[in-house]
C-alpha cells in the first residue's frame, strides 16, 4: 500500500478486511458499489452494467477496477486522495478477466451482498472457485463504529428528531398520507439529510402494516398514525426513527395498549449494555408485551443495526447470540399491530456505550396528541 493509504482510515479498514478475509480462508474480497464500498473506500460510486470493483486481496495491495468513463465518479474518494492503485478499463475489454488476472487461480473470493448477479456470475466463472458472501467477514468491522461514524449517527438522529418535532405542521385530518409524506420528505432534506430514504405514514388501519409507505387515504380525526422516517446524512450514515401520533385524544383502549408498548420499548433501552446478547434485548421488549397479552401483536424483531445501510448487523432478534459491544449502533423499535384497526411503534437508534446506551433520538416517547 502507498503510505498515504496506509495512514488513512480507509487504508486501515482495507487492511483489517484483508486480515479477516485471510482468516476466513479467502483469497480476496470483491466489492462492488454499495455500502461495503463506501465503508472501505469512502466512495459509494454507482452501479451500472459496467463493472466497478474494489479488489482486496488477503495478501497484497488493494486495487480498484473501474470503467474509464466512471473514473470521475470515483472522486472524491480514497482512490484519488490516497494513491490506491486504479485499473481502468474501456468498452471491449473483459473486466471479469481483468479482476481474475489480479488474483491467484483458482481464487476463493468473498463478494459484497449487494453485488448484482450480472457481475457475480461472470466473476465466479473467471475466478474458478466458489464464491461466498463477504458479509460475515465485513460485519465484524462495520458493526463496531469508530468515533467519526458515531458522530455521523448522532447528527442523523438529531436531524430526524427535528423533523418529528415539526409533525404538527403537516399531520392533520383531511389530508392524505401522500400529502403529509411529501411535506415530511421535503423537511427530511431541509433538516440536513441528503435524501429522504423512506417515509411511512400509516394512518388508522394502515398503521397495522409495519412496512406501509404512504397512500391516498385521507387521514381522519381520531386516527392513530405511525410515522417512521429516515435518510442519510453525509458521509452516508442513516437516521431511522418512529413516533406515533393521535389526531385528538386517544380512545381508552389505545391509550392503555400504547402505555404497554412504551414500557416495552423502555425495557429494551434499559437492557442494552456491553456483554448482553442481542436476543436478550429482544426478549426484554417482548416479555413486557407478553405479560399484558400483547405477544401476538408484536410481529417483527425488536431492531436492526444501522450505519451506511438502514438495516445491517447486529439484528436484535431471538436466536441472535451475538454479544453487544461498545460502538455498536442499532434500533429498538417494538410495535403493536391490530389488523384492520390501528398500530403503533416507537423507534430510537441507540449507540452502545461502556455501561449502557446513548439514544441518538430523544423526542418524547408518549403518544403525541395533535389537534384533530
Ligand atoms: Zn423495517
Ligand atoms: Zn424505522
Ligand atoms: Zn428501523
Amino acid at each position: 500500500m502507498s503510505s498515504r493509504l496506509e495512514s488513512s482510515v480507509y487504508g486501515s479498514r482495507m487492511k483489517r478486511a484483508a486480515a479477516a478475509a485471510r482468516s476466513a480462508g479467502l483469497h480476496a474480497l470483491l466489492i462492488t458499489p454499495g455500502p461495503d464500498l463506501q465503508y472501505l473506500l469512502g466512495s459509494r460510486a454507482d452501479s451500472f452494467e459496467r463493472l466497478t470493483c474494489l479488489v482486496v486481496p488477503a495478501d497484497g495491495a488493494p486495487v480498484v477496477v473501474v470503467p474509464r468513463l466512471e473514473l470521475a465518479g470515483l472522486r472524491p474518494s480514497a482512490a484519488e486522495d490516497l494513491g490506491l492503485a486504479v485499473h481502468d478499463w474501456v468498452d471491449g475489454v473483459d473486466p471479469y478477466a481483468l479482476v481474475a488476472s489480479l488474483l491467484t487461480s483458482p481464487a476463493r473470493t468473498g463478494i459484497s451482498d449487494t453485488m448484482p448477479a450480472l457481475h457475480a456470475l461472470p466473476l465466479a466463472a473467471e475466478c474458478g472457485a466458489p464464491q461466498v458472501l463477504a458479509t460475515p467477514v465485513l460485519r465484524e468491522l462495520r458493526m463496531r463504529k469508530d468515533s467519526a461514524e458515531l458522530d455521523a449517527l448522532r447528527r442523523a438522529g438529531a436531524a430526524i428528531d427535528r423533523v418529528h418535532a415539526r409533525m404538527g405542521e403537516w399531520l392533520r385530518a383531511g389530508r392524505t398520507e401522500a400529502e403529509v409524506g411529501a411535506d415530511i420528505g421535503a423537511a427530511i432534506v431541509a433538516e440536513g439529510h441528503t435524501a429522504a430514504e423512506f417515509i411511512i405514514v400509516g394512518s388508522g388501519p394502515h398503521g397495522a402494516d409495519p412496512h406501509h409507505e404512504v397512500s391516498e387515504r385521507v387521514i381522519e380525526r381520531g386516527d392513530v398514525v405511525v410515522v417512521d422516517i429516515g435518510g442519510p446524512v453525509e458521509p452516508g450514515y442513516f437516521s431511522d426513527s418512529t413516533r406515533t401520533y393521535c389526531l385528538g385524544e386517544p380512545a381508552p383502549e389505545v391509550a392503555a395498549k400504547y402505555a404497554v408498548l412504551q414500557r416495552a420499548q423502555q425495557a429494551g433501552l434499559d437492557a442494552v449494555r456491553p456483554g448482553v446478547r442481542a436476543e436478550q434485548v429482544d426478549a426484554a421488549c417482548r416479555e413486557v408485551l407478553a405479560a399484558e397479552g400483547l405477544a401476538d401483536a408484536f410481529v417483527h424483531r425488536t431492531g436492526h443495526g444501522i450505519g451506511l445501510s438502514v438495516h445491517e448487523e447486529p439484528y436484535i432478534v431471538g436466536g441472535n447470540g451475538i454479544e453487544l459491544t461498545e460502538g455498536m449502533a442499532f434500533s429498538i423499535e417494538p410495535g403493536i399491530y391490530f389488523a384492520g384497526s390501528w398500530g403503533a411503534r416507537i423507534e430510537d437508534i441507540v449507540l452502545v456505550t461502556a455501561d449502557g446506551c446513548e439514544p441518538v433520538n430523544v423526542r418524547p416517547h408518549a403518544l403525541t396528541v395533535l389537534p384533530g
